[in-house]
C-alpha cells in the first residue's frame, strides 16, 4: 500500500512544511504513511487559526450535542477503517483494537450529552443583610483555546478524550500528537468534520515533542493544557505552564492485590487477561500482584496456566493477544531491566524472550522493591508476584510507589474491600476485578506522580471551562 501523507491542518487548510517524518508499521516494519515536521511558524499559526475561531465561535450547545453524536456514529460505521489503523500503526491485537473503537464511540457519545448539560447555580446572595436586592448566579464558559498533547498507546481513545470534552464546552484546540502514532487524530478529524464540525475548531501540528510540544508551551494564548504521557514530560509542562492550568494524566506500576479468601481463578483470569493487553502498554495494566502468601502458590499456578495460553505474534492475525512493542527500542529496554532483575535475585517463571520489537510475557518472582520492575512504571508485558502476610503489609506494599492512578483488589469481605478503598492512595481503587478496569464515564485520574486532574467527558467538561458569577442588582 502507498504511505499517504499528512500535511499540516491549520485552519481548516492542508499546510506542507519543509520535511517529513515516516511513521511504520509496529509489526512489519513497512513505512505507512508520512507526517508533517513543523516549524515554530506553523505552531504560531495554528494558535491563531484556534483564537480565532473561538472568538467567532458560533456552535450552541445543542449543535456541539448533534456533531459529537452524529461523529459517534459514523466512528461506529467506519469501525474496519479506524481498528485496521490501530493495528498497524501501533502494533495493537484485533482484540485491543476493537476495544479502543468501543471506548472512542462511547466517549464522542458521552461528550455529546455533556454539551447539553452544562450549567450553573444560583447562589443566594439575598440571604446576606444588605444584598435582599441582589440576584446571584453562576455560568461556565470556556477557556479558550485548549493545547492537547497525546501518548503513543491509545492515540484514537485518548485524543478523543480531549477533543471531545473540550469542543463539547464550547472551546477550540491545537492538539499535537505522538509522532510514532500520529495517524488516528486525522482520522478522528476526518470523521468530526464529516459529522458537521466546521473548520478552525481541531487544528493539528505534528513532529517532535522536543520542537512542537515545546512551541506549544511557547503560546501564550493556550489558556490550558492537557497532556496523557510521562511523567517527565508532564512535569516540564507544569512547570512552563504558570498560572495556566493543566490536566496531567501520566504514569503508573499498578498494584493488584489477591486476599486470601478471594475467588482465586477469577482473579488469576483478570488478571493474566489484563496484564499483557497493548503488550503492557497501558497506564493501569497490571504490573505488581501482591498475594497472600497462604494462597500465593495456588495463584501462581492459576495465573501462569492462563499466561501460556496468550498467543503472541502478528497483530493482524485475530487470534493474537500480545502483539509488539511500539519500537524494537523499548523491547530491548524492557529486556534490560529484567534481565537486570534476574541477575539480583529475581526468578522468571516463563522463558524470557525477545524478537525484534515482541515482548513475550514474563512473570517474575522473589523480586525486591528497589529493582526497576517494582519501583518504576515497566509500561511492557512483565508483572511481577509479591507474597504479603497481612492487609497491613499489603497496603504498605501497594503504596510505597511514587505513582496512584488505580488499584485493584480481589476479596470476597465487604470489610476488606472498604478498608482497601480508604487506604490504597490510588485515584480509583477496583474491587473484585483488575486496576485496568476503565469505564469512560468515570472519573479518572491519579493522585502523587500520577498526575493532576480528573478525565471522563464530565469531569473534563469541568475542568476546560470556568466558573463565572454573576451578580445583578435588581
Ligand atoms: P511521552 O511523555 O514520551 O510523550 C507524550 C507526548 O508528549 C507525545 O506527543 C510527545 O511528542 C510529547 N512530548 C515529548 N516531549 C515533549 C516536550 N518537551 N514538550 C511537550 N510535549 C512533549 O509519553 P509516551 O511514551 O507517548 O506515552 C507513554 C506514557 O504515557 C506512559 O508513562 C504512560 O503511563 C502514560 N499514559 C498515561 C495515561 C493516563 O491516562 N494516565 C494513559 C496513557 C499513557
Amino acid at each position: 500500500m502507498e504511505p499517504k501523507t499528512y500535511d499540516l491542518y491549520i485552519g481548516g487548510e492542508w499546510i506542507k512544511t519543509e520535511s517529513y517524518i515516516p511513521v511504520f508499521h509496529k509489526y512489519s516494519g513497512e513505512c505507512i504513511a508520512h507526517i508533517a515536521r513543523a516549524e515554530q511558524q506553523h505552531v504560531t499559526t495554528a494558535v491563531e487559526a484556534a483564537w480565532q475561531t473561538f472568538k467567532q465561535d458560533k456552535l450552541t450547545p445543542f449543535q456541539r450535542y448533534q456533531i459529537l453524536l452524529k461523529a459517534s456514529a459514523l466512528m461506529e460505521e467506519r469501525r474496519e477503517e479506524m481498528e485496521l489503523s490501530l493495528i498497524r500503526e501501533v502494533g495493537k491485537t484485533r482484540k485491543d483494537a476493537q476495544n479502543e473503537l468501543d471506548r472512542t464511540i462511547n466517549t464522542l457519545r458521552l461528550s455529546a450529552e455533556e454539551a447539553k448539560k452544562i450549567h450553573g447555580e444560583m447562589i443566594p446572595l439575598q440571604s446576606t443583610e444588605g444584598s435582599e436586592n441582589r440576584l446571584g448566579f453562576t455560568i461556565r464558559v470556556p477557556k479558550g483555546v485548549i493545547g492537547a498533547i497525546t501518548p503513543f498507546n491509545y492515540p484514537l481513545l485518548l485524543s478523543t478524550h480531549k477533543i471531545a470534552p473540550a469542543l463539547a464546552a464550547g472551546n477550540t484546540l491545537v492538539v499535537k500528537p505522538a509522532t510514532v502514532t500520529p495517524i488516528a487524530t486525522f482520522l478522528l478529524l476526518d470523521v468530526l468534520e464529516e459529522a458537521g464540525l466546521p473548520k478552525g475548531y481541531v487544528n493539528i501540528v505534528t513532529g517532535a515533542g522536543s520542537e512542537v510540544g515545546e512551541w506549544l508551551l511557547d503560546e501564550e494564548r493556550i489558556a490550558m493544557y492537557t497532556f496523557t504521557g510521562s511523567g517527565e514530560v508532564g512535569r516540564h509542562i507544569k512547570e512552563r505552564s504558570g498560572m495556566r492550568p493543566v490536566a496531567l494524566e501520566l504514569g503508573n506500576n499498578s498494584p493488584n492485590l489477591v486476599h486470601h479468601d478471594a475467588d482465586l481463578e477469577l482473579a488469576a483470569r483478570q488478571t493474566a487477561a489484563r496484564s499483557f493487553h497493548n503488550a503492557g502498554q497501558a497506564c493501569i495494566a497490571v504490573q505488581r500482584i501482591y498475594v497472600h502468601e497462604d494462597v500465593v502458590e495456588k495463584f501462581s499456578e492459576l495465573y501462569i496456566a492462563h499466561v501460556k495460553q496468550l498467543k503472541v505474534g502478528n497483530p493482524e492475525d485475530p487470534e493474537t493477544d500480545v502483539g509488539p512493542m511500539i519500537s524494537e527500542k523499548e523491547a530491548k529496554r524492557t529486556e534490560e531491566w529484567v534481565q537486570e532483575a534476574i541477575s539480583q535475585g529475581a526468578q522468571s517463571l516463563l522463558p524470557v524472550k525477545r524478537e525484534g520489537a515482541l515482548f513475550y510475557p514474563a512473570v517474575l518472582v522473589n523480586t525486591k522493591p528497589e529493582m526497576k520492575v517494582v519501583c518504576r512504571e515497566v509500561f511492557a508485558p512483565v508483572v511481577t508476584i509479591i507474597p504479603y502476610s497481612d492487609l497491613e503489609d499489603a497496603f504498605s506494599q501497594a503504596n510505597d510507589s511514587e505513582y496512584g492512578l488505580q488499584a485493584g483488589i480481589f476479596t470476597r469481605d465487604l470489610n476488606v474491600a472498604m478498608k482497601a478503598a480508604r487506604t490504597l492512595e490510588y485515584g480509583g481503587v477496583v474491587i473484585n476485578d483488575v486496576s485496568t478496569y476503565r469505564n469512560d464515564v468515570m472519573p479518572y485520574g491519579g493522585v502523587k506522580n500520577s498526575g493532576l486532574g480528573k478525565e471522563g467527558p464530565r469531569y473534563a467538561v469541568e475542568e476546560m471551562t470556568d466558573e463565572r458569577m454573576v451578580v445583578i442588582n435588581l
